[in-house]
């Protein structure tokens, strides 16, 4: 799904427990060698997984804005 808005991961907060993975109707988590794998093809932008996790660490966040900080991009305000 893309409405310009993405599933994000939050690698610090997470403490591997996986609930997320479960709790997904649309299989759109795994987890791969301690990482959350997030399929953006999948994910419908539920929520589910967001309400579910007990550390928060997993957000919807503007697509834009998501992959400025993958590369360490500072956007502008
Ligand atoms: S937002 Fe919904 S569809 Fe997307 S990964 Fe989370 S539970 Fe799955
Ligand atoms: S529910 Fe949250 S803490 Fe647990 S594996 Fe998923 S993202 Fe990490």
């Amino acid at each position: 799904m893309n409405d310009g808005r993405r599933l994000y991961w939050d690698e610090q907060k997470c403490i591997r427990c996986g609930l997320c993975v479960g709790i997904c109707p649309f299989d759109a988590l795994t987890l791969e060698d301690g990482k959350i794998v997030i399929d953006h093809d999948k994910c419908t932008l539920c929520t589910l997984c967001v309400k579910g996790c007990p550390v928060a660490a997993l957000m919807i966040r503007p697509q834009l804005e998501e992959i400025a900080r993958e590369r360490g991009v500072a956007l502008e305000a």
